[in-house]
């Protein structure tokens, strides 16, 4: 296995169920703690899990939920505890089984460390970068991993090396094409910085989220998390950066209509820096769409797919991917490749979807924008306008964000039915007098 990130670890977990020595190789050294490390910069940034990646989670690592909220993660109610701004749309709150966990990035990480060291036959070599594969004479098969410092052999190579994974030019190196490769450029830029939850700072705040918008660009994000703190993160898209001082900070954040995070700017104690990180495209790389790929092989999670972090998908799908694996060796491992990569392209199409066809709400994202895009697009800010009043609205819309529901669970009769209620409705009281105007790109 090449990486010890939460790719890699997911893998190592699936593929126990059929492999008894698993090596994972990394090239960091791995904290013995709950640290953020060089390999892994994003891990400084606010992380949050949906509440379909902490089920898998659970599933793949029974009793890790309570581990983490002994470890001082709240565990929060995504619809009854979190104020959603959505378009400047404050969503009517209601009592949710939609339940994620509030936490840094190294901290949960660490947890899943943890018990992937502690499965018998695993073993994590750090300090060591992988270069390339070792093949069959006739290089149909990879039998092994090369390393700087030698090579290990193995009947299965995982790529789990991220978003910079080196398999499209390994391949290429031994005679394969390349996957195609979709790119979406988003100029995505993030600042996170940690602040104290001393008690009397916004009682009970436990998160508040708001989204980017035509015209307005700017996202920001409040998640408590352990140690007592929150974690904040501006987010800019389109080459649009937040500053990370104080002043440039509250003055990005007093443009959003989210004044949570403007009273915490405003009252709290920094816990950290703030800390800057750019994402320019999402990428996904096509292999299930390869005639010739090698036997023993295969490529994971940000190698196979890097979404726009703003929709948090990234560890879900890596930990949905790890639950497919696990079922495809429990059956065998004949054929994997072909039948893990088809299965993978099938869980990424909707958070694919998702997150691609909202960032081409925004003119300047580039990207097939075919009528479909551009009514539900214009589809789903009346929705949000109509979940200011509507709980079940509210509902269904974090149930699909969440990766719980497919997205076409929005266009159900019913659902389809109150948006068009709410519609005629007035906004409620609660939802801010102007929302920014509905420009759906096209
Ligand atoms: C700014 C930002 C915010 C994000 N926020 C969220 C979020 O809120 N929620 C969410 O679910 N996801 C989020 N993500 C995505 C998430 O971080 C990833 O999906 C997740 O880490 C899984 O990635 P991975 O394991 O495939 O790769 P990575 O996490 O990138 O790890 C790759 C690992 O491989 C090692 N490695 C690479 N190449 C080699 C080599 N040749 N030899 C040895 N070792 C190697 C690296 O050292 C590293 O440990 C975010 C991403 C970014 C950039």
């Amino acid at each position: 296995m090449i990486g010890a990130s939460m790719g890699g670890l997911l893998t190592a977990r699936a593929l126990r169920e059929a492999y008894q020595k698993i090596v994972i190789v990394d090239r960091d050294a791995l904290p013995e703690s709950a640290a953020a490390r060089r390999g892994v910069p994003q891990g400084r940034q606010l992380h949050v899990l949906l509440s379909r990646g902490r089920e898998a989670l659970e599933d793949l690592f029974p009793g890790l939920t309570e581990d983490l909220r002994r470890a001082g993660a709240p565990l929060v109610d995504l619809h009854g505890e979190v104020s959603w701004h959505n378009d400047a749309y404050l969503m009517r709150r209601a009592p949710s089984p939609l339940v994620a966990l509030g936490l840094s990035r190294p901290l949960l990480e660490h947890a899943v460390r943890e018990r992937v060291t502690a499965l018998p036959g695993v073993e994590i070599r750090t300090g060591t970068e992988a270069v390339g594969l070792a093949t069959s004479p006739d290089r149909g098969r990879v039998t092994g991993v090369r390393l700087v410092d030698g090579t290990i052999p193995a009947d299965l190579v995982v790529d789990a090396g991220g978003r910079a994974s080196r398999t499209p030019v390994w391949l290429g190196e031994l005679g394969y094409p390349a996957p195609a490769e979709e790119q979406v450029r988003v100029g995505v830029t993030y600042v996170t910085r940690t602040y104290r939850r001393h008690p009397g700072l916004i009682e009970d705040l436990l998160g508040a989220i708001t989204n980017a918008v035509p015209g307005s660009p700017r996202a920001g994000i409040v998640a408590a998390m352990e140690d007592d703190r929150f974690a904040i993160a501006l987010s800019g898209m389109l080459g649009e950066e937040p500053p990370t001082d104080d002043a440039g900070m509250a003055e990005f954040a007093g443009t959003l209509p989210l004044p949570e995070l403007t009273e915490i700017l405003r009252t709290a104690e920094p816990a950290t820096d703030a800390v800057k990180m750019r994402f320019p495209a999402t990428v996904r790389r096509r292999y299930e769409r390869l005639r010739r790929f090698p036997d023993g092989y295969l490529v994971v999670a940000d190698g196979l797919c890097s979404f726009n972090p703003i929709y948090g998908q990234g560890i879900t799908v890596a930990a949905l991917e790890a639950q497919l694996l696990r079922r495809l060796v429990t059956a065998g491992t004949d054929d994997l490749a072909r039948r893990f990569f088809r299965g993978a392209a099938r869980l990424i199409d909707a958070p694919w979807a998702i997150a691609v066809g909202t960032d081409l709400r925004f003119a300047e994202v580039d990207g097939p924008r075919g009528p479909r895009v551009r009514f539900v697009n214009a589809y789903i800010h009346r929705l949000h306008r109509a979940a200011t009043a509507d709980p079940v609205l509210g509902a269904a819309f974090l149930r699909v964000v969440n990766l719980v529901d497919p997205p076409t669970r929005l266009l159900a009769p019913g659902i389809v039915l109150r948006v068009l209620r709410g519609f005629l409705r007035r906004p409620s009281p609660t939802a801010p007098a102007a929302a920014p105007p509905a420009r759906i790109a096209g």
